[in-house]
């Protein structure tokens, strides 16, 4: 990827700013590479991936996120179905509707939108998603491959991070990179892709924030990955000079949507850094759609 210029020089002039790592100019080229893909296929197979997003209920936060999957898909050319299942489903009806998804040979992939209610145990439930056709990566196969280094489909978001981190060009062998917050979903799947890489990776959490050491180890990366959904939990000043910054959070903060990482005072340390909003988000979305293709030809054994 081409990186963009950075805006201006410090008011020092002591040292430029950071670059950004722009998401969406990313985003971008990782579709075209997509489309090109999904168009060989299209020639080999005849058809193209299918996948299907479990929405239950409809929360108002999930809807923003899939009318962009939905617009994605378009651009890519994949087909998207969303399919909104009541509030008040029973576990054994869920199962039950992605067991059908399961063994329906028109759907290649299948999603599972957070939240779910209550009486849904999540984990039970993506277990029973075909490990062929788990986009997110959340069956506990899929979890257990990426361990190994074997897996084809890797979760969304730590994805994108990697992707943002290949294209600020730096390599990531015998490097310190530090990941702050460890979720499912984020934190401790990028940690696996970064050690597969050879970066000596450190994973801070809230206990890391409780003993008063966030500071310590945040300072020390050459690499550096949010992922917490706090406003400015990370100061500029601790940021390393000509560091790696990739900014996971996303926070409302009055009208404005913000990262966890003080933005502009880390990007006079960064060497890189993505903007919230526009960094890892539209990747992200990218990602899902990569997934698709994957699992695609899983399915086709390609
Ligand atoms: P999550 O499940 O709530 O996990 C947050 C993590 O942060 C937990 O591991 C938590 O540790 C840790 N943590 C909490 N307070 C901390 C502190 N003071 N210092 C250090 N670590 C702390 O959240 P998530 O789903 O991973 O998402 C994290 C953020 O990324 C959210 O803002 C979310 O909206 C955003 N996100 C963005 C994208 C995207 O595509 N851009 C995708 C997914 C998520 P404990 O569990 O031990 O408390």
């Amino acid at each position: 990827m081409k990186i963009p210029e950075s805006t201006s020089q410090s008011e020092s002039g002591f040292a430029a700013p950071a670059k950004l790592l722009d998401g969406k100019l990313l985003s971008a080229q990782l579709k075209e590479q997509l489309k090109k893909e999904l168009s060989d296929l299209r020639e080999r197979f005849g058809h193209v991936p299918a996948l299907v997003n479990i929405m239950i209920g409809e929360p108002a936060s999930s809807c923003a996120y899939a009318s962009s999957q939905k617009k994605v898909a378009g651009e890519i050319g994949i087909e998207y179905r969303l399919t909104s299942l009541p509030l008040e489903i029973s576990q054994r009806d869920l199962i039950a509707y992605i067991e059908k998804l399961n063994k329906d040979p028109h759907i290649h992939g299948i999603m599972l939108h957070k939240p779910v209610p209550k009486q849904i145990d999540y984990r039970l439930v993506a277990n029973h998603v075909d490990p062929a056709k788990d986009l997110e990566g959340i069956n506990v196969e899929n979890i257990g491959k990426m361990i190994l280094g074997e897996t084809r489909i890797i979760p969304c978001t730590p994805a994108a991070v990697m992707e943002h981190i290949k294209s600020s060009g730096i390599n990531i062998r015998g490097k310190e990179a530090v990941v702050v917050g460890h979720s499912e979903i984020v934190g401790k799947p990028l940690s696996l892709l970064l050690l597969e890489q050879y970066a000596t990776v450190t994973v801070c959490h809230v206990a890391t924030h409780e003993a008063g050491k966030l500071r310590e180890h945040v300072s020390q990366a050459d690499i550096l990955i949010v992922a917490v959904g706090k406003p400015a939990l990370i100061k500029g000043d601790w940021i390393k000079k000509g560091s790696v910054v990739i900014d996971v959070g996303i926070n409302r903060v009055g009208d404005r949507i913000e990262g966890d990482v003080e933005f502009e005072s880390a990007r006079r340390n960064a060497a890189y850094i993505t903007p919230v909003p526009g960094g890892v988000g539209p990747v992200t979305v990218v990602m899902l759609m990569r997934n698709a293709i994957e699992a695609f030809k899983i399915q086709n054994r390609k």
